[in-house]
């Protein structure tokens, strides 16, 4: 008989009820550290007083009113997500989905309303993620996102990861906008080059075509940087947030400039959560810690801590682990034993980490994990690599 719960996720045996900081208690009491923050979701860890406290003078105030009103919260968040970054406009959205919904028709809208109607064509990435709906799996474009769910959105191709070449070759006349993540979260923690992301800059610059970052996953410091492209000095066009801007209430944005935005006028584009008073709360809560260049830079140091733990961990284990990719507190453990043993090993010790594709195991802890939470999260790590390698 089919669960009450639609059976789309393999679930861990893990009922964790309450949360502090980079723990997560379990209903039989015992405490895990916390390296998967919800899938990159509570940057400021969990129960944050300052968050605890933003939602519930909100809620104690007013929940929800729609858009047809003036939301002075959703005002701040977005004055303050337009002064930190490339972006003159913000649309707010409930999930990184929506957020790629709006980025996909914006950038259509764009070039319909220059009356070039032809261009409409959106260049992606392979192992790339960029949610569930209709036109999130046709951007990605992998059978297992795609099969059985046609007939797929029109209009997407998808290019070898950070293949340079490849993406000077596809851009034609009807090329409308390259899309991509600067580090790919499921994908395997993937991050791409600088010099790669400049190049592909580079050649929306030339072609004249829009540049959509996803940084839904890798933003909102979880690479050191408020968002991960201001490593390599680029800004896009249009970039879809999510995840880490709520720190674990449901919110998302997207961020253009007002060339990319100009088509976007009143009636072309709606929701109705999108952006109320309780999620925006929480935004400018979560924005007022992590946009502080102290916190970055703070955490710009505990992850170089955390990296290099890692590193004496993939050196002590080299059956188990090949090498430490990613960026911040945005690491990838690739695995040569199946990542699902390292994860559930884990379990075992106690330490929550997250799968991703090409054999990799995700760590992507609150961005406020403190120095010894990290020493002993490896030391977990260190346990259950031991019982991996133990049972190969
Ligand atoms: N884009 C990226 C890069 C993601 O990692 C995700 C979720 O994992 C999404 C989009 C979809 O976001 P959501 O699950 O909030 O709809």
């Amino acid at each position: 008989m089919i669960p009450a719960v639609l059976p789309t996720y393999n679930r861990a045996p893990l009922n964790f009820v309450k949360g502090e900081g980079s723990w997560m208690i379990e209903a039989d009491g015992r405490r895990f550290l916390d390296l998967g923050a919800g899938i990159a979701v509570n940057v400021l860890g969990h129960a944050n007083p300052k968050l605890v406290a933003a939602l519930t003078a909100q809620a104690e105030a007013l929940w929800h009113v729609s858009n047809l009103y003036e939301i002075p919260q959703q005002e701040a968040l977005a004055q303050k997500l337009v002064d930190a970054t490339f972006a003159d406009t913000v649309f707010f959205t409930n999930s990184g989905t929506e957020s790629c919904e709006l980025a996909v028709k914006m950038a259509r809208k764009y070039w319909f309303d220059k009356g070039q109607a032809e261009k409409t064509q959106i260049i992606a990435f392979e192992g790339a993620f960029h949610g569930r709906s209709s036109a999130g799996i046709a951007a990605a474009g992998s059978e297992k996102m795609t099969k059985g769910f046609g007939p797929l959105l029109p209009g997407f191709v998808q290019l070898p990861w950070g293949d340079i070449e490849a993406l000077e070759a596809a851009i034609d006349e009807t090329t409308a906008a390259v899309i991509l993540e600067p580090v790919q979260g499921e994908g395997g923690i993937r991050p791409m080059a600088d010099a790669d992301l400049q190049a592909v800059r580079k050649l929306c610059d030339e072609a004249g075509i829009l540049l959509i970052l996803d940084e839904v996953q890798c933003g909102v410091g979880r690479t050191g940087k408020l968002f991960a492209h201001e490593w390599a000095g680029i800004a896009p066009d249009i970039m879809m947030v999510a995840k880490g801007i709520g720190g674990g209430f449901p919110l998302g944005a997207v961020l253009a400039t007002e060339e990319a935005a100009s088509g976007m006028t009143a009636g072309t584009h709606g929701s109705t959560y999108g952006g109320n008073p309780l999620g925006c709360a929480v935004g400018n809560a979560v924005m007022d810690e992590v946009a502080n260049p102290e916190f970055l830079a703070d955490v710009n140091r505990r992850a170089g801590l955390l990296r290099q733990k890692l590193e004496g961990l993939v050196a002590a284990y080299p059956d188990v682990f090949e090498d430490v990719r990613g960026s911040g507190m945005m690491l990838g453990l690739k695995c040569k034993a199946a990542n699902m043993s390292v994860v559930n090993a884990g379990y075992d010790a106690l330490v929550v980490t997250i799968p991703a594709a090409d054999n990799v195991v995700r760590l992507l802890p609150p961005l406020t994990i403190s120095d010894d939470d990290i020493a002993e999260a490896v030391n977990r790590l260190d346990a259950a690599a031991a019982a991996v390698s133990n049972a190969l």
